[in-house]
């Protein structure tokens, strides 16, 4: 169902991104995928048989020329995946204001200029938008405050867009992981405290892999989730369930 569909993944060079964009590729549809490091980035797109364009998707106007491009590739955009994202841990004393500011712009303003880029092509062919936000988006959790306000952001940014853009048949929904074993986190789940902590909070009491987070992507941007918009999605082993 999702063949012929043009599907950007932001951040589709590693770790969840580069699972989802797997996924499309898999369901036919023509993926592009983005993110700043060129050698990563093109290494990704030739293994999984897809496109990558160089992109900062805290920079409006690389976004903008991200989707402008794909678009005059393609001829259609159906889907972004707002998926870049960064991490920070410490509290707001460990943490200087630049940290915040750049954790707010790549995991927030990134996701917003993405939406917006998109969205008058989105219009025209009845898109959607996934954006990837987090478990800390739903709930508060110990050193994590910038990611968390991000990510808390991004779960209202999702719910507001689908408000917004419902009558114009463009569908809005998020992804709130827990911990998935990737790039991002691998350092912290070495670590055996952190990763019993994880264990501890989680009911399933394992991480995810990146793969179990890409199959309800791909469902979300489907016709099977046609009457579904606004909706954060937890994927998390029953991490928010108590
Ligand atoms: P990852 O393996 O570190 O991948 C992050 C991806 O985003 C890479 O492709 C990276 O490529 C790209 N990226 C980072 N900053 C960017 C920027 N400014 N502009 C464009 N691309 C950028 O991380 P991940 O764990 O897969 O995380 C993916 C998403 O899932 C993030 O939004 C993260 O917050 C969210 N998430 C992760 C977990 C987890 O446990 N792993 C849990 C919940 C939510 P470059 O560095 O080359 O730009």
């Amino acid at each position: 169902m999702l063949s012929n569909k043009t599907v950007i993944v932001t951040g589709g060079t590693t770790g969840i991104g580069k699972a989802i964009a797997a996924r499309f590729v898999d369901a036919g549809a023509n993926v592009v995928i983005a993110g700043r490091t060129v050698e990563t980035g093109e290494a990704a797109a030739e293994e999984l048989d897809c496109t990558f364009h160089r992109c900062d998707v805290s920079e409006y106007d690389q976004v903008e020329a991200l989707v402008d491009a794909v678009v005059a590739e393609h001829g259609r955009l159906d889907t972004i995946v707002n998926n870049a994202g960064i991490g920070a841990v410490g509290t707001i004393e460990d943490l200087t204001v630049e940290d915040w500011h750049r954790v707010l712009s790549v995991n927030l303003s990134g996701v917003m200029y993405g939406s917006r880029a998109a969205m008058p092509f989105l219009k025209q062919s009845d898109g959607s938008i996934i954006n990837v936000a987090s478990i800390y988006g739903l709930v508060g959790a110990p050193a994590a405050s910038a990611y968390a306000a991000a990510k808390g952001g991004v779960v209202n940014l999702t719910r507001s867009l689908a408000v917004d853009y419902a009558g114009d048949g463009v569908r809005v929904n998020s992804v709130c992981p827990g911990f998935v074993e990737t790039p991002m986190t691998d350092e912290y789940l070495d670590q055996e405290q952190f990763y019993e902590f994880v264990r501890g909070q989680t009911p399933m009491g394992r991480v995810a892999q990146p793969e179990e987070i890409a199959g309800i992507v791909a469902f979300l941007a489907s016709e099977d989730a046609s009457y579904i918009t606004g909706v954060n999605v937890p994927v998390d082993g029953g991490w928010t369930a108590h």
